[in-house]
C-alpha cells in the first residue's frame, strides 16, 4: 500500500495543475489500499493567502479527494501544518550540524547579494561559495552562542546522488565540479535566520516522518530532488519513490496561468462542471490507460490507475472537458439519484429566476410537478447537457410556448394527417409510435416519406430542426400541449 501526500503551499487556490497532482496521489493511494495525506506547507508565511487553506479543503472535498490524514481529520503523524512543526525541523537541522552534514553560515545578506550578482554576471547558476564551510565547530558554536545571526546550510556531497524517477528514469544531475560555471557549491539553506525551515528541509523531514512511500509532483521539482536525496542520505533515511509529471501548457506551449484558464477550480464549479467531469479531465492530462473509453468517474479511475504517465509537458485543450461533461451528464441521468437531482435543481433555479426569460414555462407543464417534469426533460436530452443555462436554451421549447410556431403550411397533407394523433387516448410511447407509423403508411409513398413526417412533427412540436427524440417530446409535453402544437383545436 502506498502512502502519498498532497503538499500545497497556501499561497493560492487549487487550480487545474494542483488538482491533477492531488488526484494522482489520491488515486495511487486508493488503488493500492494505502493512505492519502494532506499537508499544508506554510513555511513561507509572507506569501500565505488568508483564505487559501479553507478554500483548498472545500475544493478538494468538492472534487471527492477526501484525505485520510491531515488538517481537520487528524492522524498519527500530525500536526499536518508545517507552521506547527518548527521544533522538529530545528532539531533535525541540528542533527545534521552534529554529524557534519550541515554547517552554520554567518554571511550577511549584503555579502550574499554581492555574491549572487557576481555569479549572475559570470553566468553561474549556483549560489554560495562555501566561505562558512571552513569555520571550525568551536568557532561556529561560539558565534551562535553569542547570538550572531546565521542560517544552517546542507553540505552537499561532491556529487549529487543519481536517482531513478518512476516516470523519467535515471536522473543524472549536472556535475557540479570541474567546469567553471559549475565550480560553486550549492549548499541549500535548511534553516533560515529566523529559525524557520526552508521548503527543502521541512518537505524531507515530513515525508520521512509521515512515512510517505511515493511522491508524485510537478516536474518543476525535479531539479530539487537530488538535493532531497542527498538530505535523506545525510540523515541515513531511505527516500520515497519519486514520480514527476510534466507541466500543463496551452496550445502555444505556454505554462498554464491565470490568463489562459488555469484559474482556481471554483471557476469550473461556477460553470457547473461536475466534479467527476473535472477529475476525469484532470486524470487524462498526462496519464495513459488501456481502456476503450476515456469516460471514468472517480471510482473507475481508482480501479484503473497506474503510474503510466507521458514524459514532457501536456497540452490542455478544453474541448475534451465539454465532451466529458456531456458523457457524465448522461451517466447521472441514467443513474437517477443525487446527481440528477443536482442538475434538476440548477434548472429549477434558472427557470424560477424572476428576471429570467422563462417565467411562462409553468403553463406548459400542466399538472406535472416542476421537478419531475424537469428531470424528465434532462433524462431525455442528457447526452447534450453541459450546464443549466445552455440546456434550457437548447430545449427552450419544453419550457414555454414556441418562439416561432411552425409555418410549414401544407407539407403534402402531413399537418392534416398528423392530427390523427388525437385518436391516441392513452398517451404512451407504444401507442404513439403505432400511430405515427400508421400515419406514415397511410400516405402515398409509405415508408419513403417517413423523414418528412418526422420533420414536420419536430418542427410543429419544437420549432427546431433537431433535438431530443420526438416521442420523448410528446410524452413529456403531454397530450394536451402536444396536440395543441399540432394544431388540433378541440383537444
Ligand atoms: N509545497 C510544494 C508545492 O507547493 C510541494 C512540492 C512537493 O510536492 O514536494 O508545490
Amino acid at each position: 500500500p502506498a502512502r502519498t501526500r498532497f503538499a500545497p503551499s497556501p499561497t493560492g487556490y487549487l487550480h487545474l495543475g494542483s488538482l491533477r497532482t492531488a488526484l494522482f496521489n489520491y488515486l495511487l493511494a486508493k488503488r493500492t489500499g494505502g493512505q492519502f495525506l494532506l499537508r499544508i506547507e506554510d513555511t513561507d508565511q509572507k506569501r500565505t493567502v488568508s483564505d487559501a487553506e479553507s478554500r483548498l479543503y472545500q475544493d478538494l472535498r468538492w472534487a471527492g479527494l477526501q484525505w485520510d490524514e491531515g488538517p481537520e481529520v487528524g492522524g498519527p503523524y500530525g500536526p499536518y501544518r508545517q507552521s506547527e512543526r518548527s521544533g522538529l525541523y530545528r532539531q533535525h537541522a541540528h542533527q545534521l550540524l552534529d554529524n557534519g552534514h550541515a554547517y552554520r553560515c554567518f554571511c550577511s545578506a549584503e555579502r550574499l547579494n554581492t555574491l549572487a550578482e557576481h555569479r549572475h554576471k559570470l553566468g553561474i547558476a549556483t549560489d554560495y561559495d562555501r566561505t562558512c564551510a571552513g569555520i571550525t565547530k568551536e568557532e561556529s558554536d561560539d558565534r551562535a552562542a553569542k547570538g550572531e545571526v546565521h542560517t544552517i546550510r546542507l553540505k552537499v556531497p561532491d556529487q549529487y546522488p543519481i536517482y531513478t524517477d518512476l516516470i523519467y528514469g535515471v536522473f543524472k544531475p549536472l556535475k557540479r565540479r570541474g567546469h567553471v560555471s559549475e565550480a560553486a557549491y550549492e549548499d541549500p539553506i535548511l534553516l533560515k535566520s529566523d529559525g524557520l525551515p526552508t521548503y527543502h528541509l521541512a518537505n524531507v523531514v515530513d515525508d520521512h516522518h509521515m512515512k510517505i512511500t511515493h511522491v508524485i509532483r510537478g516536474s518543476e521539482w525535479m531539479p530539487s530532488t537530488p538535493k532531497h536525496i542527498a538530505m535523506y542520505n545525510a540523515f541515513g533515511w531511505t527516500p520515497p519513490e519519486f514520480a514527476h509529471v510534466g507541466l500543463l501548457v496551452d496550445e502555444q506551449g505556454n505554462k498554464l496561468s491565470k490568463r489562459n484558464f488555469d484559474t482556481d477550480i471554483t471557476a469550473f464549479r461556477e460553470m457547473e462542471i461536475f466534479p467527476e467531469t473535472l477529475t476525469n479531465f484532470a486524470a487524462l492530462l498526462g496519464w495513459s490507460h488501456q481502456e476503450k473509453s476515456d469516460v471514468m468517474d472517480l471510482k473507475a479511475l481508482v480501479d484503473k490507475f497506474s503510474l503510466k504517465f507521458t514524459k514532457g509537458n501536456t497540452t490542455v485543450t478544453f474541448g475534451k472537458l465539454h465532451f466529458l461533461q456531456r458523457k457524465h451528464a448522461a451517466l447521472r441521468a441514467k443513474a437517477g439519484g443525487q446527481g440528477l437531482e443536482e442538475m434538476t435543481q440548477h434548472v429549477v433555479n434558472l427557470l424560477s429566476d424572476p428576471k429570467g426569460p422563462y417565467q411562462g414555462w409553468k403553463k406548459t407543464i400542466g399538472s406535472t410537478s416542476q421537478t419531475t417534469y424537469i428531470s424528465r426533460v434532462i433524462q431525455a436530452d442528457a447526452e447534450n447537457y453541459t450546464n443549466a443555462n445552455e440546456f434550457v436554451y437548447r430545449n427552450s421549447f419544453m419550457f414555454g410556448p414556441l418562439e416561432h410556431p411552425t409555418s410549414l403550411t401544407d407539407a403534402e397533407g402531413i399537418p392534416q394527417a398528423a392530427k390523427a394523433l388525437a385518436d391516441v387516448r392513452e398517451w404512451k410511447r407504444e401507442a404513439l409510435m403505432d400511430k405515427v407509423h400508421e400515419i406514415i403508411d397511410g400516405r402515398a409513398g409509405g415508408k419513403k416519406g417517413s423523414k418528412d413526417v418526422y420533420h414536420y412533427l419536430r418542427k410543429a412540436l419544437t420549432g427546431r430542426e433537431e433535438g431530443m427524440r420526438i416521442y420523448d417530446v410528446m410524452l413529456i409535453l403531454g397530450r394536451v400541449e402536444s396536440l395543441r402544437r399540432l394544431g388540433v383545436m378541440d383537444v
